[in-house]
């Protein structure tokens, strides 16, 4: 079988090591024999910016560590066992920004990535080769290869005046505090999906939008012109697993993303924004909701099974419980 699957960061990194588990794999990591299942992740890369001249690529970072057994579990991001040398000494010369951390294990991966860049390899080739190491079991395809930055219109926290940030700095340095007018795609509009990304669509056996931020992660996704023609268009049915949980989205803070585009907190509220491809201009052909959530998306199916990723087991049933939908067919 082959599957295609949108993701963003941690939502979609751990979504992913339930798809793995569906399907036989090893959570973590490569098979031993090759498998017959494929399973291709669509990642955001709204969230990419430069750093002190270093090229991070967070939800790829994300997707990649976790699946290559390389991640801190208990942040659910970086590296397990990290250090900070050299964010310690770029304090010391007081160079900004300090409010992003950039761990000593993680810059060697930003390094790698962004001398690649620098000699011309596109992002789709230098992930590539980044995996060749941590063998994620998964391929690891960004949206595009074009520059592409979610900023985040606000009111300046000390000036009052409207401001455009970069996403990590509203999201890391203010704590998604100040409240999100809009959020661009910088880039969107030159952007286009890469030739590998619209190959796994036409080629997929199942689309699957993993749990993660509907705004900044598969709002993204779907930002890049093209993208969600070529969604509209797989012959493969797209089922969709809902962030929200109990009217919250759970670990993070989603829902200062959804109000920033006027959509309530809710699964269903998430699903109608979502849409249906039948019915309408929408991505989904299932929607699925965490048990005891309702929601009524026109032209879609819609069940209630457990949503919490709470370990590798449970995730896996959720990705069963969509697998389940999706043969129940467009
Ligand atoms: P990010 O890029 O690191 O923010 O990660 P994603 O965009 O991939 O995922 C973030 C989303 O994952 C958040 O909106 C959460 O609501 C959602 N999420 C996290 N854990 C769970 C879970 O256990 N179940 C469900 N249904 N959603 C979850
Ligand atoms: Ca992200």
């Amino acid at each position: 079988m082959k599957v295609v699957v949108l993701v963003g960061g941690v939502g979609g990194a751990r979504f992913l090591l339930g798809v793995k588990a569906a399907l036989g794999l090893p959570a973590v990591g490569e098979p031993a024999e090759p498998s017959e299942h494929e399973i291709t992740a669509v990642v955001n890369v709204g969230d990419d910016v430069w750093m002190h001249g270093l090229r991070v690529c967070p939800d790829l970072d994300t997707c990649m560590y976790t699946l290559g057994g390389g991640v801190d579990s208990a942040k659910g991001w970086g590296r397990v066992d990290e250090t900070w040398s050299v964010k310690e000494e770029l304090a010391a010369y007081g160079v900004e920004p300090s409010w992003f951390g950039l761990g000593d294990r993680d810059i060697a991966t930003h390094l790698v990535r962004s001398r690649m860049l620098r000699a011309g390899y596109s992002l789709t080739a230098v992930t590539e080769a980044l995996c060749d190491r941590w063998k994620p079991g998964v391929r690891l395809l960004p949206v595009t290869d074009e520059r592409l930055e979610t900023h985040v219109a606000i009111d300046d926290p000390d000036s009052g005046d409207p401001r455009a940030v970069h996403f990590q700095e509203w999201w890391v340095r203010h704590r998604a505090e100040p409240t999100a007018h809009a959020f661009v795609p910088v880039g969107a509009s030159e952007a286009k999906p890469t030739p590998a990304v619209l190959d796994a669509l036409e080629q997929a056996d199942v689309v699957l939008v993993a749990p993660s931020n509907p705004v900044v992660s598969i709002g993204t996704l779907l930002a890049v012109p093209g993208f969600r023609d070529a969604l509209r268009a797989t012959s493969a049915p797209v089922v969709g697993l809902s962030p929200i949980v109990g009217g919250r989205p759970l670990r993070g803070m989603a829902d200062a993303c959804l109000a920033g585009i006027g959509v309530d907190s809710t699964a269903e509220a998430v699903g109608r924004h979502y849409g249906s491809r039948r019915d309408s201009d929408g991505i989904l052909d299932g929607w699925l909701v965490h048990t005891g959530d309702r929601a009524e998306v026109p032209g879609v199916r819609v069940r209630a099974v457990p949503l919490l990723m709470s370990d590798v087991d449970a995730t896996a049933a959720m990705a069963r419980a969509a697998f389940d939908l999706a043969r129940e067919g467009r």
